[in-house]
């Protein structure tokens, strides 16, 4: 498996060292770490494979220009605030990039529900699975939450939370080594049992868990990368998930980072209100009682985190 990632890495290198010429639209900052893996999670990573356009291609979409667009820097910056904020979508759907994620089964279910990406998958049909496996650090070994059915919060002392971790690397191992049982291979891939034929790879499969991890090109527009990231890097989003989302918010700061202002500041931190919503905020500024809005528990809550009120 070492050697494996040798040869990756030295792949990754060998790829860097190439430049090509082209009079398409370039971003230094996404150049510099074009094909780069980061790291997420203990064994995956994320990197960027190619990506179209920058911040002045959505200006030049948006005005359909032959040239170049706009001509100064704040007419783009405006431009742009003007496009997010009010929720014009194709002239982001211009620009594209390509990631390779390394990622556990069980986060690519969740990435995967975002219909309008392109995707290909390492296929475990037709290749050996590594046998890599998520291992949570012992900080996000927490509890099931209390008000929130869909999370988790409190920390878990040292001692069950070794308990546990035990019972996950016990499993994956166990797992790992039934799947080489059924392809009657060994780690090196030399055959187990000669007297045997083992299964095909795409039933040995079958018993790998979630927390193996798989691989895959995916490619998406900027448009629904940034829709992605306001649902993924949200804080209701899965920490595992989540910190791929918190990379690629890094990586979309790189290369268009006039967007990525109008992102944060339009999509990630602002702030949706209801009609009920509205009300809520209205009496408090007027000092009025609260008690008759049909608010839920949710938004008033939420509400009062967002306005800083205890
Ligand atoms: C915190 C969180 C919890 C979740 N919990 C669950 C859960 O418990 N169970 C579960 O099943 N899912 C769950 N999901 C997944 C969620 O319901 C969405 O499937 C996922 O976030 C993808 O969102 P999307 O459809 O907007 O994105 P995309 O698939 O990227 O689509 C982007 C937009 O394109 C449009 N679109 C794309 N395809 C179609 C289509 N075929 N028809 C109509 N419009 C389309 C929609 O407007 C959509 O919003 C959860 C997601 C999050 C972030």
């Amino acid at each position: 498996m070492m050697e494996q990632k040798k040869k990756n890495l030295d792949q990754i290198n060998k790829i860097r060292k190439n430049t090509n010429t082209t009079r398409r639209a370039t971003v230094k900052k996404i150049e510099n770490i074009l094909y780069k893996s980061f790291k997420v999670l203990d064994k995956g990573f994320i990197r960027v494979i190619d990506y179209m356009g920058d911040d002045s291609s959505i200006v030049q979409a948006a005005r359909v220009s032959y040239g170049k667009g706009t001509k100064k820097i704040n007419q783009d910056k405006n431009l742009i605030n003007y496009l997010i904020s009010h929720r014009h979508s194709t002239p982001f759907e211009m620009n594209e990039i390509k990631f390779h994620v390394k990622l556990p089964i069980f986060v690519a279910r969740q990435w995967i529900r975002h219909r309008t990406a392109n995707v290909n998958e390492y296929s475990a049909r037709y290749s050996i699975l590594d046998s890599e496996f998520y291992i949570p650090n012992k900080k996000n070994m927490q509890a099931q939450s209390k008000s929130n059915n869909q999370g988790r919060e409190q920390q878990l002392n040292d001692i069950e939370s070794k308990q546990y971790l035990g019972i996950i690397k016990k499993n994956s191992k166990h797992a790992f080594s039934d799947y080489r049982e059924l392809l009657n291979e060994d780690d090196g891939g030399k055959t187990l049992d000669k007297n045997k034929n083992g299964v095909a790879r795409e039933l040995a499969r079958m018993v790998l868990p979630l927390n193996a991890y798989t691989e895959w090109y995916w490619k998406i527009d900027l448009h629904n990368l940034m829709h992605f990231l306001s649902l993924r890097f949200d804080y209701h989003a899965q920490y595992e998930i989540r910190v791929y989302a918190e990379v690629m918010l890094d990586i979309l700061k790189k290369w268009v980072p006039l967007t990525y202002e109008a992102f944060i500041s339009h999509r990630l931190e602002n702030i949706s209100l209801s009609k009920h919503g509205i009300e809520f905020i209205k009496n408090l500024i007027h000092g009025k009682k609260n008690n008759k809005i049909k608010i839920s528990k949710r938004e008033e809550d939420e509400l009062k985190k967002k306005f800083g009120i205890i």
